[in-house]
């Protein structure tokens, strides 16, 4: 008997016949003899359904009451999860993230855990029940509730898997695994059957929504066993079939990683490019820029800053395209004035796409190839930045799609390891 936290997204609580079909999972799951702990997402669509009425009233609501509005979607699917498993005879309760407690800081809107008290799980799991934990949301030091940011789900149940010290967390999905792209994009993109931690971590922090990048975090922190699988195959397919299924996020590097020198691609549509144009080039000037941005809880990506010219240099950097608004509206307000930068220039219809590879570490001309394959496309180039696994370029959105075509191609990830030259 082991005990194992399930993971349901929007697609696969889309519907009540969905919800049957998890209900029905689980269940086989539970008659197997093992613990079983379910997160459920809102079901498709509910959460942007819920955000969109708040802004309809006003295009900045009080993240507060973001949270109060948005966390309504998983207490939905929560209940009607556990009803479907009471029809099919089996022992079910759910509860909310103040009911167990799930605690978290008080960042409205995209909140992090702080503690999970697993006793209340505890108790029902030894009295035979599933215990459903409703996902993507938590309570504050002051008891208010909070949401853990768009795909927040994910995070709950590996925070959760983490605090029970479960065998494994299964991430069932609407796709059979993480692949070496968004699948949707790039037909051609292959399933991998592991995925080290460090790059599921690239990946998921550069855009590809598999998982959010909080919950492989969590795995890595207290490793965590996570696999990411499907949740559309028939729910009763044999439990030895479906545990050898997916994609498992692994902890160590095997020979096989290592050869791979770019594993995947991930992109984000996303972002947002600011640019403050003849700064006068001062200690400090980036800390003025950047200091009051990060005070309003804004988070910045890449950063460049320029040559300076003349005692004047170029100051850009990358925003959630969500936050553009926040922070253009800040720098007018608080920093342009002191700075005195000669004039602000702001594109919010720019992408980011990225090659991930842990083999990126021992091989050179990687980046190169990248660039080359984009020149070739005539794809310009706004902004590169590189990690020890990584290579991101920003750059126009509209040819987003191509450029992440093209590399998928470029770096042969639509051939299997042993197909390569
Ligand atoms: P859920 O609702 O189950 O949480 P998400 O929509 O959040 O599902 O995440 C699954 C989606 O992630 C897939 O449908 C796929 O389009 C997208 N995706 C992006 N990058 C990848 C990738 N590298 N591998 C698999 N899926 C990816
Ligand atoms: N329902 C939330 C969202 O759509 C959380 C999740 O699905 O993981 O972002
Ligand atoms: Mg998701």
């Amino acid at each position: 008997m082991s005990l194992i936290v399930h993971k349901y997204g929007g697609t696969s609580m889309g519907s009540v016949e969905r919800i049957r079909n998890v209900a029905r999972r689980v269940a086989k799951w539970h008659a197997a003899g093992h613990q079983v702990v379910v997160v459920p997402s809102a079901m498709a669509g509910e959460t942007n359904r819920l955000l969109s009425l708040a802004r309809e009233i006003t295009p900045q609501p009080d993240p507060r009451e973001l949270d109060m509005i948005a966390a309504t979607g998983e207490q939905a699917s929560s209940g009607l999860l556990a009803i479907a498993l009471q029809t099919q005879g089996v022992s079910a309760r759910s509860y909310t993230g103040w009911q167990v407690p799930v605690r978290t800081d008080s960042s409205f809107t995209k909140a992090r855990i702080t503690a999970i008290d697993g006793d209340r799980i505890r108790a029902d799991l030894d009295a035979g029940r599933v215990v459903i934990v409703t996902g993507f949301q938590g309570i504050d030091p002051d008891g208010h509730i909070t949401t853990l940011g768009r795909g927040g789900s994910d995070t709950s149940a590996v925070a959760v898997a983490a605090a029970l010290e479960a065998h494994e967390c299964l991430i069932f999905t609407d796709v059979d695994g993480v692949y070496t792209t968004d699948p949707r994009v790039v037909p051609e993109a292959r399933r991998m059957s592991v995925v080290s931690f460090e790059e599921m971590l690239e990946m998921a922090s550069l855009g590809s929504k598999v998982l959010q990048i909080r919950a492989v975090e969590f795995a890595g922190k207290y490793r965590v066993p996570t696999r990411v699988l499907s949740s559309l195959t028939d729910p009763l397919i044999p439990l030895e079939e479906e545990i050898t299924s997916g994609t498992l996020i692994t902890f160590e590097e095997d020979e096989k990683m290592e050869a791979a020198v770019v594993s995947g691609i991930a992109f984000s549509r996303d972002e947002a490019k600011i640019t403050l144009l003849a700064v006068p080039d001062t200690p400090g000037v980036a800390y003025s820029i950047l200091g009051p941005v990060a005070a309003a809880n804004i988070d910045v990506d890449m950063i460049v800053q320029n040559q300076s010219v003349a005692g004047t240099t170029d100051f850009s950097f990358t925003v959630n395209r969500n936050e553009f608004q926040r922070t253009i509206e800040l720098l007018k307000r608080d920093v342009i004035p002191t700075v005195k930068a000669r004039e602000l220039v702001t594109d919010d219809k720019v992408a980011k796409v990225s090659i991930v590879g842990i083999g990126m570490r021992s091989h050179v001309g990687v980046a190169s190839l990248m660039f080359q394959t984009l020149s070739k496309e005539g794809i310009n180039i706004q902004m590169i930045s590189t990690s020890e696994i990584k290579t991101s370029v920003v750059i126009d959105d509209k040819y987003m799609e191509l450029a992440v075509r093209s590399l998928h191609k470029a770096f042969e990830l639509d051939q299997s390891p042993t197909e390569k030259a």
